[in-house]
């Protein structure tokens, strides 16, 4: 039995494609796993628990559920996209919402599991969005607006965050070292796990002489893939072709 890591799967109603690509995975290698983590960026936006009747995530949400229904552990991270993913829709898939950073012990090896937003901390600009988007009272005035209107504002919020990005140097766009030095040291010196950044690597850090891994998940696009885990370690497993589904 294993436990699989995938992230930044951005699912969209215009990309079928990716969603036959993350039902042959559900299909696929995750039906052979105890547990799954999904870190974050499951949906490339997330209107709110009442878009769960929607016919593009209907096949996704029976998906997990049927992994969920067949006992696996199921786990799924707030990602900057979806981070109004809510107890209704965790509900539907059976799975469980976890808190913006966890700290777990996956084969007896402690691993501190996060979106890795909240690690880009030169990009001042986006901190001030998460820090608003996460505020619940936004958060209840946005869900208050109907699911039209809601469509409508993340729509113009992507192309606005998109325009932002060419505009950003890339190594903004990345985590920044002190962030995660400062992170890893208050976990612990242990292994940590992210996605986000697409920038999939697996690195080292040495804080204050002890060796911690940071695995990067890739985003769920060709080349795409996840991370497995097993008694040996961690291991990158490319994303199955749709054909692959059992
Ligand atoms: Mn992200």
């Amino acid at each position: 039995m294993t436990t699989l890591f995938v992230s930044d799967i951005h699912l969209a109603p215009d990309r079928p494609d990716l969603s036959a690509a993350f039902l042959s995975f559900l299909g696929g290698p995750a039906r052979e796993a105890s547990g799954i983590y999904i870190l974050g960026d499951l949906f490339d936006a997330w209107l709110g628990d009442d878009d769960l009747a929607h016919p593009a995530w209907r096949p996704i949400i029976q998906g997990l559920r049927h992994l969920s229904d067949g006992g696996a552990a199921l786990h799924v991270q707030h990602g900057n996209r979806d981070f109004l993913l809510g107890e209704a829709f965790a509900r539907a898939c059976g799975a469980r919402l976890m808190p913006e950073a966890e700290l777990t012990t996956i084969e007896g090896e402690t691993t501190l599991l996060m979106h890795g937003d909240q690690l880009c901390t030169e990009d001042h600009a986006y901190l001030a969005w998460r820090k608003q988007a996460r505020d619940p009272r936004w958060q209840a005035q946005f869900l208050a607006l109907p699911l039209d209107q809601r469509r409508l504002l993340a729509a113009e919020l992507r192309a606005a965050s998109s325009a932002q990005k060419a505009e950003k140097p890339a190594e903004i766009m990345d985590v920044n070292a002190h962030t995660v030095a400062a992170a890893l040291r208050a976990a612990g010196q242990v292994r940590l796990i992210h996605g986000h950044t697409h920038r999939p690597a697996r690195h080292e850090h040495s804080i204050d002489g002890v060796r911690c891994e940071r695995w990067v998940l890739p985003a769920w696009g060709p080349p795409g893939g996840y991370l497995e885990s097993t008694p040996g370690g961690l291991w990158p497993r490319p994303w199955p072709s749709p054909t692959d589904s059992r």
